[in-house]
């Protein structure tokens, strides 16, 4: 006897879209969540104004290890975008587009997407139990049993796991799922704290902590140059945040593949200009020391460390190349407490492309972050989330 025709496994962005996508289609639809409220990470998104979606929605600003080129562009497209921007809208959210391609709700506040969000819910779409941990679940003759913790279980002809990934477990997300996919045998890819603070070797930064500096930033391992990006600079005690810092994090592997960061202190010249713009400052300062000409052109904390580093190089043509190519190993991640996504998840070998459902176990699909694709920084997970929970709330 089935108690549903649809279980929701996580209250997060991907399993209220597919409970709300469910419901719609008159679906009998329970979502449970282990928490006592519903889109605890939601909440935290975009430092609370929730950096919704991107308009430069496009495949080359996501990873993976297991989905195609051509399936990662049938899914990260205009098409899709329109999509979760109508289904955003019909919620009652409106839309605001900054210049850079970024998507926030009008009010610039997650709490108020949430609030819709639940309101819809509540519209007698969908059951939420709240305050439900789900230990495991078990498919027996076409059934889907699952287990919460206090030994209540629920049954349901279709499944949907959107319990996400490792990243800020005081939210909720503790992995639970991956560990569920990979026993009944879905195959996971690598997973690691993605969108996240660097630590560096023997930290060169350290005594510049606090210190913002626009650099060019380059991920190297064995030699080759594996992603390059501009922008601010954040460096800390331990290494290097900011922005273009979390971005470039979604290309660095583990401690074994010894990566290197490159930083060009001067992106916006070449060397030859350099040397250029130092014999002028030279001759008006009146001074040849390549330092005393670098001060208030660059930062004294980043001469400093400079100095520090590397104490035996004093020429100018010494010190502009290496602040063009400073290297210095990345020695770890911040780990999961800091990391905004989980990267790697539930491979998309054993997905169907067409609506999230397990090629292995019939009527079980997966959703939102633990799926092996991940994006970078400003509204494009968001959009993977609602992307994903949509499609399978329309195929359950
Ligand atoms: C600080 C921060 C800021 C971010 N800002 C942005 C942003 O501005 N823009 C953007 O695009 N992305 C942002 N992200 C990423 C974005 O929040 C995630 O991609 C998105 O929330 C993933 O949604 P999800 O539904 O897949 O997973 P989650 O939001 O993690 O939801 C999973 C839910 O499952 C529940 N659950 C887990 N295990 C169980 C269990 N055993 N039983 C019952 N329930 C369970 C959890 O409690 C949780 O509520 C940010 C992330 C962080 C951490």
């Amino acid at each position: 006897m089935k108690n549903y025709d649809v279980i929701i496994i996580g209250g997060g962005v991907s399993g209220i879209t597919a409970a709300i996508s469910a419901g719609n289609r008159k679906k009998n639809v329970l979502l449970l969540e282990k928490n006592e409220t519903l889109g605890k990470k939601l909440l935290l998104t975009g430092a609370g104004k929730c950096n919704i979606l991107n308009l430069h929605i496009s495949s080359n600003k996501y990873i993976s290890s297991s989905l195609s080129p051509i399936d990662m562009k049938n899914h990260i497209s205009s098409k899709n975008l329109k999509k979760v921007s109508d289904f955003l809208e019909s919620l009652g959210i409106v839309l605001e587009h900054r210049s850079d391609g970024r998507v926030f709700p009008k009010t610039q506040s997650a709490r108020d997407v949430l609030f819709l969000m639940k309101k819809k819910l509540k519209k007698n779409v969908a059951i939420t139990k709240t305050g439900k941990t789900v230990n495991d679940f078990v498919n027996r003759n076409g059934v889907f049993t699952v287990k919460c913790k206090k030994g209540e279980t629920f049954e349901a002809g279709k499944l949907i796991i959107a319990t996400g990934g490792c990243s800020y477990a005081g939210t909720g997300s503790t992995g639970e799922g991956l560990k569920w996919a990979q026993n009944k045998g879905q195959k996971i890819e690598e997973i690691s704290p993605a969108l996240v603070s660097l630590k560096l070797k023997k930290n060169p930064f350290f005594i510049a902590q606090g210190q913002r500096c626009i650099c060019s930033l380059g991920l190297s391992q064995k030699n080759c140059m594996v992603f390059s990006t501009k922008g601010e600079v954040l460096f800390t005690g331990y290494g290097v945040s900011g922005p273009v810092v979390l971005n470039i994090s979604l290309y660095y592997k583990n401690k074994k593949n010894n990566q290197f960061l490159f930083f060009d202190f001067f992106p916006n010249h070449s060397k030859k200009h350099l040397l250029k713009i130092y014999n002028e400052r030279s001759n008006y300062l009146k001074t040849k020391d390549v330092f005393d000409v670098l001060r208030g052109w660059l930062p004294e904390k980043i001469i400093k460390c400079f100095q520090k580093h590397f104490p035996t190089e004093k020429s100018p043509e010494e010190v502009f190349y290496r602040l063009k190519n400073w290297t210095t190993e990345i020695n770890d991640t911040m780990g999961y407490d800091n990391a905004m996504i989980t990267k790697g998840g539930i491979s998309f070998y054993s997905i169907s492309k067409k609506n999230m459902m397990s090629t292995k176990i019939k009527d079980l699909y997966f959703v939102g972050e633990m799926l092996d694709i991940t994006g970078i920084s400003g509204g494009f997970n968001l959009f993977w989330a609602f992307h994903s929970g949509l499609l399978a709330g329309e195929h359950v």
